[in-house]
């Protein structure tokens, strides 16, 4: 029988999207949550990020529970889809709206990548083009004509007054640097760390076919889960000063963090769900056993 939560026991969580099958990198992300949650006596949730309609799929989902069952990786309760919960992030997305931190952007991709290059071609943190600002001031009525007259929208973060809002909140002055998180470090040192969240832009909260984003489900779900640590990939990292601010923003509880390590490929790059060499699925019928796969990443005893 599953244990009863105790509130000042731990949470973790793996947060995997359904749109593509599991890899080694997935492996080494779920193992290492899974090793630090028992170590810290905590609870493993997992939650699948589904909010992409057109690339989540049902065959995915379903993956993801034999995969994971397969590689002795187990959690606490059953799973949260974010697909089911998205009155929460509707909600959310008014609070910032009322607050006046979002605005409707109209714009499509192409005219957004034609207007971010004529001003230079800036990049964020992914390598995606930063939003040019083309809708930021907006007169609202001509917005209310727009959408009156059924245009998709997506719905952006302000981000220049919401890190001004944020840093407010948090009392800590002016400057951005001062939105911080606590980065657990591979030593298991805990750190303060910091990063420039005007590099990201006016990111994308609600987009024009659902009314959430990666930013906005992620921030939400972890305060609705109770995730006290957030254990994922180092291609993340950039992205938590987003996720700091929106919990200064929307009152929400600050996890520990923990980049991990990726696992890179023979060419030293990350891995892809579109490379099917590295999937669990096709390592399994390559006649891997669990045990393989915590060799290759470098696990020693029971994770
Ligand atoms: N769903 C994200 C992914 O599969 C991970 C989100 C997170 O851990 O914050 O890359």
């Amino acid at each position: 029988m599953r244990e009863q939560p105790t509130a000042a026991q731990p949470v973790f969580r793996f947060a995997p999207s359904p749109n593509g099958f599991l890899h080694l990198g997935h492996a080494a992300s779920a193992l290492i949550n899974q090793r630090m949650a028992r170590a810290a006596g905590g609870r493993f949730l997992l939650r699948i990020e589904d909010i992409d309609t057109g690339r989540s799929r049902e065959e995915f989902i379903e993956a993801i529970g034999e995969d994971l069952a397969w590689l002795g990786v187990t959690f606490d309760e059953e799973p949260l889809r974010q697909s089911q919960h998205l009155r929460g992030y509707q909600e959310a997305a008014d609070r910032l709206g009322a607050m006046g931190l979002i605005y409707p952007c109209f714009a499509a991709r192409a005219e957004i990548h034609a207007a971010a290059n004529e001003m230079g071609m800036q990049l964020d943190p992914d390598g995606a083009p930063v939003y040019p600002g083309l809708y930021r001031g907006l007169d609202p009525a001509e917005a209310e004509r727009r959408k009156a007259g059924g245009e998709p929208f997506a719905m952006r973060l302000d981000m220049a007054r919401a890190v001004a809002l944020a840093t407010e909140r948090a009392g800590s002055g002016t400057a951005k640097q001062q939105i911080t998180w606590r980065e657990l470090g591979a030593a298991g040192q805990l750190e303060l760390a910091m990063d420039d969240p005007l590099a990201w832009g006016d990111i994308v909260l609600q987009r024009k076919d659902v009314p959430t984003s990666y930013h906005l489900s992620v921030v939400v779900d972890d305060a609705r889960q109770g995730v006290t640590h957030v254990v994922r990939g180092k291609d993340l990292i950039r992205a938590t000063t987003i996720h700091r601010i929106l919990q200064v923003l929307l009152d929400l509880p600050q996890p520990v963090y923990h980049h991990h390590d990726l696992v890179l490929d023979a060419f030293g790059l990350k891995l892809s769900k579109s490379d099917s060499a590295t999937s669990l699925r096709s390592l399994r019928e390559a006649g891997w056993t669990r045990g393989d796969v915590m060799a290759k990443l470098g696990f020693r005893g029971v994770a």
